[in-house]
């Protein structure tokens, strides 16, 4: 599975750019970022969109993709795939007329430029080669954590979340994770306010981690608050877990 960071960061600073993720060139894991970070043709060739939660930092260039693709010969409906109640947000919040048109029904009701597909938590959905699981996690709003597929290999994505369960119970089960990435928002001083908006810090990640029973596991750490860089960044090396990297934008990774 090879992994194209797009944008990796809880919030937009100078040139930090917000979470999206391309998978295999076809499936987005989230979608912060997309089209400051893809060419047109690159945009073109998403069939698939995994929405974690429906904060701008994890959708908003879904409002400029759709415009992107409108013109697009052999356009087919995009996928946005999530729990029901996820999509049910997206649909109310942001393709509502209001925020932005629904692009749901347009151009037309018969060849949307996006198609929204609900799952149920735990179910198993195959797109593009890839296996996908959602789970719910913890956070303000509803928000899911993903484990993800192709062949031998899965990935965990933790979506935003304070301390929860679920998620990690299925990544220890889960025969072939060979990554994992989590959310770190804030340092530790800011507890408090991770506590408050529900998002973890270097000494929470490492909690959570733990509860996935890998110690040795690939960790990638994303969703950093680009004003507390480098507070995270120090932090998190203090941790001594053994193959943690932060993300950057631009990177790609394999699993
Ligand atoms: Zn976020
Ligand atoms: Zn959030």
């Amino acid at each position: 599975m090879k992994i194209r960071v797009l944008g990796c960061h809880g919030a937009k600073l100078s040139n930090h750019r917000t979470c999206g993720f391309l998978i295999n060139g076809s499936v987005l894991l989230d979608a912060g970022t997309i089209c400051s970070s893809l060419t047109l043709s690159e945009q073109g060739k998403i069939r698939y969109v995994l929405i974690s939660h429906i904060h701008a930092d994890h959708i908003k260039d879904l409002t400029f993709l759709s415009e992107n693709l409108i013109e697009e010969k052999r356009r087919r409906p995009v996928v946005i795939i999530s729990l029901g109640k996820i999509l049910a947000g997206l649909q109310r919040n942001l393709f509502n007329n209001q925020i932005w048109p629904d692009f749901t029904k347009l151009p037309n009701s018969r060849n949307p430029v996006f198609r929204l597909k609900a799952i149920r938590e735990g179910q198993t959905i195959k797109i593009d080669g890839l296996e996908v699981k959602a789970f719910r996690v913890n956070h303000i709003i509803p928000c899911a954590g993903f484990l993800i597929r192709e062949k031998n290999s899965s990935i965990l994505y933790s979506g935003d979340t304070y301390r929860t369960d679920k998620l990690w119970k299925a990544a220890a089960k889960e025969p072939h994770l060979k990554a994992a990435m989590i959310e770190t928002s804030f340092p530790n001083a800011l507890e408090d306010l991770a506590v408050r908006s529900k998002h973890l810090t270097p000494n929470l990640l490492v909690q959570e981690f733990s509860k996935i029973g890998k110690p040795r596991l690939p960790l990638y750490v994303y969703h950093l608050k680009p004003l507390y860089l480098k507070r995270i960044g120090h932090e998190l090396k203090q941790l001594k877990v053994e193959n943690l990297t932060v993300l950057k934008d631009g990177q790609i990774f394999k699993v």
